[in-house]
């Protein structure tokens, strides 16, 4: 089995199309996917031009070696070169029928207008005329060389594209004309020349006339668009490694723009922002593919309407939607691709499988079963755990919401607020001072990506569904519209006009990508509903994960919303905020002020039935799941006011000497209080507060156990690092709760367990786990204290740690894999070997995290818990980790 792989290696160059295919969609990682899916459809019988791909490991090769070429590599191209001469019956350079070519990127996976692609390149003086008389179009050839001359300029000798963009406009200003396909042959022939003097200012030499020096510099330019700032700004952001380079595509130009019987376009099989079973797309007469993407020109949709390719070129648009079809049917997936028609004929210029909202992948993904066409897991598989997420993103409630200010198309759904800001680093600067941006721009490109990634919304005056900004927009799962032709930006005056009023940077307006609409101010968001699709896949979800998932909840609301998300159970009820609600944060003060025990017995009395009846309304919404209480964490100080004149109006409010109330307060006073008295260490202290505590969970479940709920309270005692803390607490708990129960005249199971958050207890987890039931690592307080970071300092410098590559990523994010997760490991499998019946779940926000639930699940976790909210994430990642 090692010699193909051999062989491959070998070969550097792989041809496609016209009968000599090389390729194919298993080589992906060698041809990049944009190659190996052209090589599949050459096989597949579909129209591509014919071309060759260069592949990655000469990319790598190129970037080891200062830029140089592996050996033979020229006479490899020299043969693909040769092969396109042979397949289309034109001559490289040749002065009365020139082969034009595009020199195309492409990466394993797909990076959206991060890398750079060259298109007519062959074109000089010379082959300009040749290419004129052929086609009987000189307008044609000059507008092919005049865009030409832009991208190769821009691409490969870094002459920027808007020197060119503003002798274009003033040429069209000229002429009378406000598209560039209305620029006559004279015109582009002028424009021609003025481009050549922007080139020879701007670099000190011609532009290059030898097809061959063209053809070298492109590809070299390709290969190092894999190292440009925003391609790896994107690596970053997925997590690609920079290790898989590009391939490089030369591929035979076909024309869009060589009059109006011709077209480029992009679609796809099925809607990718809804799901819904339509061929969608955008399209122009007369033009070349980047017109479409770049937002330019605002494109005709494919399918409706008078103006579309279905109307305007019925046959063809009947061939176009046959292929995609097969396209689908041979992928068993949503496709997304270019085409261009030439002379009434029509063209494929790549597919991939699209890039879709998490709505758009949840339905593909459940019509696909019900088609016959994926089975269930392959389904599971299509829908990423943070896809999950946009699904339950806010909409705006239409039958209240006021009069929009603008309408654009729905590029990506969700609902956002924000700052409107009109460049990027403006963005980048408003977002880190802390304000929710909504970047607003024209159109946008790969450039914006820092603003995008910042913004909480994205709203551009042109482009289409498949715009960059869309295109991005939807796979960073951020809400945006495009095509929103009701706002005029002025860039230089940071404002725009929206159906005659002016917004200015800085004014918030809110934008709804669902629907396209755009208000002004900030319009309130709703929760979206889950719909009976959402419970069919994730009732496939539920069938392949192991892991259960449970939710972090300290109220009745919070327990409801976890179970309508499909929690299991609380793994996490924190009990000192029900102390914080203004009905009772007074009673709490006296209890923590008291001078004797008996004052502190009195308040806590009057604690007591309030807490019990939070815990009767948890109990009560998780009938039949688990509920983990922990009993009280934070220090004392937390609950007693700081300021003068507060101390004095407490006093007054309860009667105590304000002088005393002062001191007593200051004695709480510690210089660390995350490292002070705190967690089990109260309640070792003050055993009535923990005492008063147990009362409460137990006296709740005897009362909903009464009314036939099935109640499962799990104790915990927080902070624990050492056996005898637990033990000695367990007694006092068992003593309580078994008293209570007693007292009642009931039977009813319960267990004691603790948090494993101190680096010690996870150390000594064997002897710990002998007076435990269950663990619960509390990976928030773990990996503050193994790293010695403290939480709420640390995001002043980990974000360096990150751009510098010290840190993999935030650990408070996704777990550290090899320090605190070695611990979780060893406490784990301690914990077990010591107690084999030990429940062990995670209740850190990183419950809520798929990397992370991805490796509790590979530790052989019980559970993990988080935010309710997050809980369908959980599930998802948990089924992915389990496939
Ligand atoms: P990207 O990865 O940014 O989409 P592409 O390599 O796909 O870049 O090319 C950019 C545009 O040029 C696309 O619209 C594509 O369809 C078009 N294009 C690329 N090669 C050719 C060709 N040989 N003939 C006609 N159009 C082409
Ligand atoms: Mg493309
Ligand atoms: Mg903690």
């Amino acid at each position: 089995m090692a010699t193909p792989e051999k062989i491959s290696s070998a070969q550097r160059v792989y041809s496609f199309g016209a009968g000599r295919t090389d390729g194919g969609a298993g080589l992906r990682e060698l041809l990049g996917g944009k190659g190996a899916n052209i090589a599949e459809m050459a096989r597949l019988g579909i129209p591509v031009p014919p071309g060759f791909t260069i592949t990655t490991e000469v990319c790598n090769h190129f970037m080891h070696h200062d830029g140089a070429y592996p050996d033979g590599l020229r006479d490899e191209v020299a043969a693909g070169l040769s092969f396109l001469e042979q397949a289309t019956k034109k001559r490289f350079g040749d002065r009365d029928n020139p082969l034009l070519v595009s020199v195309r990127s492409g990466a394993r996976v797909s990076m959206p207008g991060m890398m750079d692609t060259v298109l007519n390149l062959g074109l000089n003086d010379q082959t300009v005329r040749g290419l004129a008389a052929r086609a009987s179009n000189p307008r044609f050839a000059f507008d092919s060389y005049r865009r030409f001359i832009q991208m190769y300029a821009d691409v490969v000798m870094g002459v920027h594209s808007s020197r060119f963009e503003e002798v274009l406009t003033a040429s069209r200003r000229a002429a009378g004309v406000d598209a560039d396909h209305r620029l006559g042959a004279e015109a582009l022939e002028a424009l021609i020349g003025e481009y050549r003097v922007i080139v020879r200012q701007a670099t000190g030499g011609d532009f290059p006339q030898d097809p061959l020096e063209q053809l070298w510099g492109a590809v070299a330019a390709v290969f190092q668009s894999w190292n440009s700032p925003r391609a790896i700004s994107y690596r970053e952001m997925n997590g690609y490694p920079s290790s898989w380079g590009t391939a490089v595509n030369v591929q035979a130009m076909v024309f869009g723009n060589m009059g109006d019987d011709c077209a480029t376009g992009v679609a796809f099989t099925r809607d990718p922002s809804t799901g819904e079973k339509k061929f969608c797309g955008d399209y122009l007469i007369n033009a070349q593919g980047e017109d479409v993407v770049a937002g330019i020109r605002t494109p005709l949709p494919v399918s409706d309407g008078p103006d579309s390719l279905a109307a305007r070129m019925p046959a063809l648009y009947r061939e176009l939607v046959d292929v995609a079809g097969r396209l689908e049917g041979h992928y068993r997936d949503v496709q997304d691709i270019e085409f261009t028609i030439e002379s009434g004929r029509l063209w494929m210029l790549q597919t991939r499988g699209a890039k879709r909202t998490g709505r758009a992948a949840m339905r593909i993904a459940v019509d696909m079963v019900d088609e016959g066409v994926i089975d269930q897991r392959t389904a599971v598989k299509r829908v990423a755990p943070e896809q999950i997420d946009q699904l339950l993103h806010p909409t705006i409630d239409a039958a209240r919401a006021p009069v929009p200010i603008a309408k654009g198309l729905p590029a990506s759904p969700g609902a956002a607020s924000g700052k409107i800001v009109f460049a990027v680093d403006r963005a980048v600067a408003m977002a880190r001072d802390g304000a929710q941006v909504v970047l607003v721009r024209t159109e946008t490109s790969p450039e914006d990506i820092d603003g995008m990634k910042v913004a909480r919304a994205i709203l551009t005056s042109t482009g289409g569904m498949a715009s960059h900004a869309a295109l991005v927009a939807r796979g960073m799962g951020k809400c945006c519209v495009v095509g929103c032709s009701d706002i005029e930006v002025d860039y230089a005056a940071r404002s725009m006009r929206a159906r005659g009023r002016v917004f200015e940077e800085g004014e918030e307006i809110t934008v709804e990508g669902s629907t396209g609409k755009v208000y002004a101010g900030v319009i309130p968001t709703e929760q979206a509903t889950l719909e009976e699709t959402f419970e069919r896949f994730m009732g496939w979800v539920d069938g392949v994960r192991r892991l259960k998932v449970r939710a972090n909840a300290d109220t009745p609301e919070d327990a409801r919303a976890a179970r309508r998300f499909g929690a299991e159970g609380i793994g996490l009820c924190r009990t000192e905020h029900m102390f914080f609600q203004e009905d009772r944060i007074d009673w709490v003060r006296r209890m923590i002020l008291a001078e004797t025990r008996d004052e502190r017995l009195a308040a806590l009395e009057k604690i007591l039935p309030m807490q019990r009846d939070d815990f009767i309304g948890v109990f009560r919404a998780m009938d039949g799941y688990p509920v983990t209480v922990r009993l009280l964490d934070p220090p004392l100080h937390e609950f007693v006011p700081g300021e003068a004149a507060e101390i004095a109006a407490l006093a007054r409010r309860i009667g105590a000497d304000a002088a005393i109330l002062g001191a007593k307060v200051r004695s709480l006073h510690e210089f660390n209080p995350m490292l002070g008295h705190r967690g089990c260490r109260l309640g070792i202290t003050f055993p009535e507060i923990y005492e008063m505590q147990v009362r409460a969970i137990m006296e709740a479940a005897v009362a909903v156990r009464r009314d036939g709920v099935d109640v499962h309270p799990e104790i915990m005692v927080p902070l624990v690092g050492l056996r005898a803390e637990l033990s000695r607490l367990r007694v006092m708990i068992e003593r309580v709760a078994d008293a209570t129960l007693a007292g009642a005249g009931m039977k009813l199971p319960y267990t004691v367990g603790t948090m494993i958050e101190v680096p010690r207890a996870a150390l000594t987890a064997g002897e710990i786990a002998e007076v435990s039931d269950f663990f619960s690592f509390g990976t928030n307080d773990l990996t503050q204290m193994t790293f010695g970071f403290s939480r709420d300092d640390a995001p002043k410098f980990l974000r360096a740690y990150v751009e510098e590559g010290i840190l993999p990523c935030d650990p408070f994010e996704t777990i550290d894999f090899d320090g605190v997760g070695r611990l979780v490991r060893l406490a784990t499998e301690e914990g077990r070997r010591a107690r084999p019946s030990l429940k062990v779940g995670i209740c850190g926000e990183h419950g809520g995290d798929p990397a992370s639930v991805r490796f509790m699940h590979g530790v052989g976790l019980d559970y993990v818990s988080c935010s309710p909210f997050r809980v369908p994430v959980a599930r998802v990642a948990a089924a992915h980790a389990a496939l």
